[in-house]
């Protein structure tokens, strides 16, 4: 038995779960979900099963379903068990909830009541796959889901082209072409990339290459599974004084000129000379 029954607190208790290999559940989720007095799920019926998995008894605690599209009604009830004292546990069907998943209407109603927030971190499939990717993890935008049609998918990736941060993207399998021939053509086909797919289950698959080799492999390929794209910074040729200012400025912060220029240097290929006359520029205007 890997959990422990204990009192819990007041207030809303948001449990990350498992987004694949059902032994990544944390001790702490599964004491949180032994736990708490009422459960309430995006689905009910897989944190049944993720329960029963880890044998952790339900007993006579009800279990809610709350998801987008319950509206205001479940969410008053929701808030009203935690005015009334008791400890309610979220999860969403996998990873972390609000992470392209329900939560955020729940947090802010608590947030907004003044009731407690908590939570027990775990699993997200965003940090999973940037991780694993191989790109520069200093800095990085979380994209959700893109728009799924390609005119204002482009639009979209126009907009953040330009940003010296990896960037992660959820995918349907169903999509993944399209998404990387726009991002070939909006970001430009040497950007490198990594597409990670079924991350902690059986068939997991890193494929790691610049966005138009890696459109080119997959080409005709019928792709299964879920999946997140993580496109590395922009390349050091094509990137703007604004996007190397915003890394030297980072850099700066917990080194010297010579150390932050080495750094942005190594890290994002940007020829050394203009990091540094970056960083120079920036420690004089910092004491005029
Ligand atoms: N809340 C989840 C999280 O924390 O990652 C995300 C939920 S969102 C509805 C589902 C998307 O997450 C999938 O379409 C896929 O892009 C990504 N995802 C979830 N599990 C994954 C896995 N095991 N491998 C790769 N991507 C995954």
């Amino acid at each position: 038995m890997n959990h422990r029954i204990t009192p819990l607190s007041p207030g809303l208790y948001l449990v990350s779960t498992p987004i694949g290999t059902a032994r990544d559940i944390t001790l702490r989720a599964l004491d949180t979900l032994a736990s708490a007095d009422l459960l309430v799920a995006e689905d009910t019926r897989s944190l049944k099963k993720l329960l029963s998995i880890h044998g952790v008894p339900l007993g006579d605690r009800p279990v809610w379903a709350y998801h987008d599209h319950s509206g205001a009604g479940v969410r008053q009830k929701i808030m009203a068990e935690i005015a009334a004292g008791r400890s309610v546990a979220y999860a969403s069907e996998a990873g972390t909830p609000m992470v392209s998943d329900p939560g955020f209407d729940l947090v802010r109603a608590a947030v907004q009541d003044g009731a407690p927030v908590t939570g027990a971190p775990g699993p997200t499939a965003a940090i999973a796959a940037l991780v694993l990717s191989g790109l520069p993890t200093d800095r990085f935008l979380f994209l959700g889901f893109l728009p799924p049609k390609s005119q204002a998918r482009r639009r979209a990736l126009a907009e953040i082209a330009d940003v010296p941060a990896s960037l992660v993207i959820y995918e349907s399998p169903k999509r993944v072409q399209g998404l990387l021939a726009d991002l070939a053509a909006e970001l430009g086909p040497d950007r490198d990339a990594a597409l990670c797919r079924e991350l902690t289950k059986h068939f997991e698959e890193i494929l790691r290459a610049p966005l138009g080799a890696l459109g080119d492999a997959l080409d005709g390929r019928s792709i299964k599974g879920e999946c997140v794209m993580v496109i590395g910074p922009p390349v050091a040729r094509d990137m703007s004084d604004d996007a190397l200012r915003a890394l030297v400025v980072e850099a700066l912060q917990t080194g010297s000129v010579r150390d932050a220029a080495a750094l942005v240097a190594e890290r994002h290929g940007v020829p050394r000379k203009a990091a540094y006359r970056m960083a120079l520029e920036l420690e004089k205007d910092k004491d005029t």
